[in-house]
């Protein structure tokens, strides 16, 4: 089993437990109403020294504009749903990130983007999958929940659905393009042909990006919103816009993951992780881990997940050497992270 992050003991000088998460502090006058948000930019393997410095100064201003959109809802007493949606939008908008602009590329050389949208207290969710020219899929996930009956919708019928919607900006599929994706979809076109088995491995996502907060009511949202895996067939899809795989929220957790897709669909990894949290009473340390540490790695599979409970508390567990991740805490202190300490 490999680690998962140890966050700084910054806080009340308590040492981090080696889960990746800390507990919040119990505050000891009246309640006051508490906010939190965590983000991620997705799982991935990036050597320290590929990432240039430029580069990492960059993502990480992406993380902080992210969630300063977030929070800026949550500290104006704006709703989880609304926090979460606006952080992901901001990466959906960089080209740094796999979700939106900067998407990967599919085998054809276009692209087909996921996202998956979820209130817990409500159990309302929304999600698209394999829409080509939506700018902000999160945005289309959105409206799905609340101008559709519908879950999730996907291909040409999420298309058109957008098409009844105004709000919804559309563009061409080449928008999406970059050049560090093309560069991705070409090495791995090569790998694939010089191979028999073309099966997918493990390495081949990035930048996924997702988000979870608890607002001033108690609430709690998640989103997630993706390009997918590079090099991608057949209309595949991912467990990012599935929800229960890739997002998850009820009323005391929520959950975005980021990594080998089919992994997560298969293991439930969003609903696990509350499931353990609901029915066992398990830390929402303790459940993350288990599921993103062992049970996932165990499957065959790798990748991380960002997950927050109704006291505030956070968990960032991830397997696989990087997870671009960025959080405020009940008390106010922030924090980006991308390597594992
Ligand atoms: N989970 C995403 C997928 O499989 C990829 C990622 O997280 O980067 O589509």
């Amino acid at each position: 089993m490999r680690t998962c992050l140890v966050l700084p003991a910054l806080v009340f000088g308590l040492a981090a437990p080696a889960t990746g998460a800390q507990q919040a502090p119990k505050s000891p006058g009246p309640a006051i109403p508490r906010t939190a948000l965590v983000i991620h930019g997705g799982a991935g393997y990036v050597a320290r020294d590929a990432l240039s410095a430029e580069d990492e100064k960059a993502a990480r201003a992406d993380l902080d504009a992210a969630l300063d959109a977030g929070n800026a809802v949550l500290s104006s007493g704006g709703a989880a749903l609304d926090a979460v949606q606006a952080a992901v939008h901001v990466l959906e908008d960089s080209p740094r990130f796999n979700a939106g602009k900067g998407a990967v590329f599919n085998a054809e050389g276009g692209h087909e983007l996921d996202a998956s949208i979820m209130e817990g207290h409500t159990r309302r969710a929304g999600a698209v999958a394999g829409v080509t020219t939506v700018r902000s899929p999160i945005a289309l996930a959105r409206a799905v929940m609340e101008h559709s009956p519908h879950v999730m919708l996907a291909g040409a019928g999420a298309e058109a659905f957008a098409d009844t919607r105004p709000e919804i900006e559309r563009v061409p599929n080449q928008w999406f393009d970059t050049d560090k994706r093309r560069r991705q979809l070409d090495a791995a076109q090569r790998k694939a042909q010089a191979r028999t088995d073309v099966g997918d491995e493990p390495g081949r996502y990035f930048g996924t990006v997702g988000a979870v907060a608890l607002d001033r009511h108690g609430h709690i949202a998640a989103a997630t919103s993706t390009g997918g895996m590079t090099n991608k067939k057949w209309g595949r899809v991912g467990d990012a816009p599935i929800i229960g795989a890739g997002t998850w929220a009820d009323d005391r957790c929520g959950v975005s993951g980021t990594g080998w897709g089919e992994f997560y669909i298969r293991n439930a990894v969003a609903h696990d992780i509350c499931a353990r949290v609901a029915y066992r009473e398990d830390s929402l340390a303790g459940a993350a881990q288990e599921v993103v540490n062992t049970i996932v790695p165990a499957a065959g599979g790798d990748g991380g997940a960002i997950a927050l409970d109704r006291d505030g508390n956070i968990a960032m567990p991830f397997n696989s050497g990087t997870m671009f991740r960025a959080w405020i805490r009940p008390d106010g202190s922030r924090g980006v992270a991308i390597f594992e300490d």
